[in-house]
């Protein structure tokens, strides 16, 4: 993409509502714009992170052995009449009527939708076990919605569903999903720690939320301090191997580590001093296991080997995939802006002439950038007509990891330059030899 022609409308000044990092970086960075509270328009550059953001969380479900649907936003209350949620789940759930005076709701979850298909389409045992999920816009008014997309009325979640014929089936499924998550935060360069979290009424050690620490976040955690080391890193994971997927749950929720709903001061005074942490943290998803609830209360059964009825086991799983963005810049940036881990930046590098109208540099930018997208990358070439300081600033606030510098006086030199956003770092290198790295660096991501 040519910056020239691209749809990019940063902010010089830092905007007044905008109370943490994030919230401010992301209408800097011409991301997202405010519609109304709590609702925003996807600009350009934040549609796109959003994209790939969704794009791994897809991956690692298929991966898993979720299959993938869509359901729609609006919902009837009739269903929600059928689980009891319609009256229990108050003024969070916007409510309107159709022409026909018919009750509907813009869907704050999919819980009874997901029941009607399975119990209308479902009803033996052979057929499980079974995940499906969407991404899917939600709608919940807050009371109070701030922090940009981090507490929206409107955002953007993957919400999936299991069916298991038995319990330990679907405690199975909730392993699969909690390996699944580990990865697909991990990919996109976050350290997300699955806390043990407040199962409600239903009780039991059968629900984790998923937090990133940062300063900002609404939960206050307490954890070990060995839990944030703890990686899955590029072990290959069997999830059809019960015994394996547990290992790796238990691997990742033995030390201590929850938030301050479920916290326990006997049990954490338990760890050594030093290895006590207290912080903040972003929940950025959730496994919940509970059983029956629903297919009992919607009557969706499955006939069992022995010719008998049950309820179906059930659990929901879901991801903040419009949270993400929020949580991830406020885990990467400095003060200069956003720095995308390369999972998911939104361009792979940015490629800046240093003086736009010189034959030659301009050239060798346009090699540059067709060289990068013959190897399948997207680079954003900052062609304007602008002073190389306002160019700097605009790739340091966008915070793509890469940049390619190209100048005249380097290039009588036969070299370009090739910064890292991270470190600062640069180094001088030809043209080629610098697509050759970028195009390293994203192999396999
Ligand atoms: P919270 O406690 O933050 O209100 P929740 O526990 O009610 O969230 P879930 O029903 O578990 O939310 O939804 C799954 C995920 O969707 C959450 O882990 C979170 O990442 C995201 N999410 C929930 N509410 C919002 C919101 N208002 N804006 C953006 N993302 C949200
Ligand atoms: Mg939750």
């Amino acid at each position: 993409m040519r910056l020239s022609r691209y749809f990019l409308p940063v902010l010089k000044e830092n905007p007044a509502e905008a109370q943490i990092v994030s919230h401010r970086l992301m209408l800097r960075a011409g991301m997202i714009k405010q519609q109304a509270a709590g609702i925003y328009s996807w600009l350009p550059l934040g549609f796109k992170v959003l994209k790939r953001i969704e794009q791994i969380v897809h991956e690692e479900q298929i991966r898993a052995g979720h299959i993938p649907l869509l359901m729609p936003t609006l919902q009837s209350a009739d269903l929600w009449r059928e689980s009891g949620r319609y009256d229990a789940y108050g003024p969070e759930m916007l409510r309107f009527k159709d022409r026909h005076d018919r009750e509907m709701l813009y869907g704050p979850t999919n819980e009874e939708m997901i029941t009607d298909i399975f119990r209308a389409h479902v009803s033996s045992y052979k057929e499980l076990p079974l995940t499906l999920y969407h991404v899917q816009w939600k709608f919940r008014d807050e009371v109070r919605p701030r922090f940009g997309v981090m507490r929206g009325r409107e955002f953007y979640m993957k919400d999936g569903y299991s069916f298991d014929l038995t319990k330990e089936d679907a405690l199975h499924a909730y392993n699969r999903h909690m390996v699944s998550y580990l990865r697909t935060y991990e990919r996109m360069g976050l350290t997300a720690i699955p806390m043990r979290a407040d199962s409600g009424p239903i009780g039991g050690d059968n629900t984790h939320e998923f937090l990133v620490l940062a300063q900002t976040g609404e939960s206050e955690v307490f954890y070990d301090a060995k839990v944030p080391e703890l990686k899955l890193g590029d072990r290959e994971v069997d999830y059809d191997d019960r015994a394996a997927v547990a290992a790796i749950c238990e691997e990742f929720t033995t030390l201590y580590a929850r938030t301050d709903e479920t916290h326990d001061e006997a049990v954490f005074n338990q760890i050594p001093e030093e290895r006590r942490c207290v912080g903040r943290g972003i929940e950025v998803g959730q496994i919940f296991y509970f059983g029956t609830k629903y297919s009992e209360a919607m009557g969706a059964t499955v006939s069992t080997p022995d010719g008998t009825r049950v309820p179906v086991e059930m659990g929901s799983h879901g991801i903040g995939v419009s949270r993400l963005l929020g949580a991830l810049i406020e885990a990467n940036h400095d003060d200069k802006g956003i720095i995308w881990p390369e999972g998911v930046t939104p361009f792979h590098c940015g490629i800046v002439n240093l003086k736009q109208g010189d034959a030659a540099t301009d050239l060798a930018c346009e090699g540059l950038y067709k060289a990068l997208v013959a190897k399948g990358l997207e680079p954003l070439y900052d062609d304007r007509e602008e002073r190389a300081g306002a160019k700097f600033a605009t790739m340091d606030l966008i915070g793509l990891p890469w940049r390619i510098t190209v100048g005249p006086r380097g290039l009588a030199n036969g070299v370009v330059e090739l910064t890292s956003r991270r470190t600062g770092e640069s180094e001088e290198l030809s043209a080629e030899i610098a697509v050759a790295r970028i195009t390293e660096i994203y192999a396999g991501k």
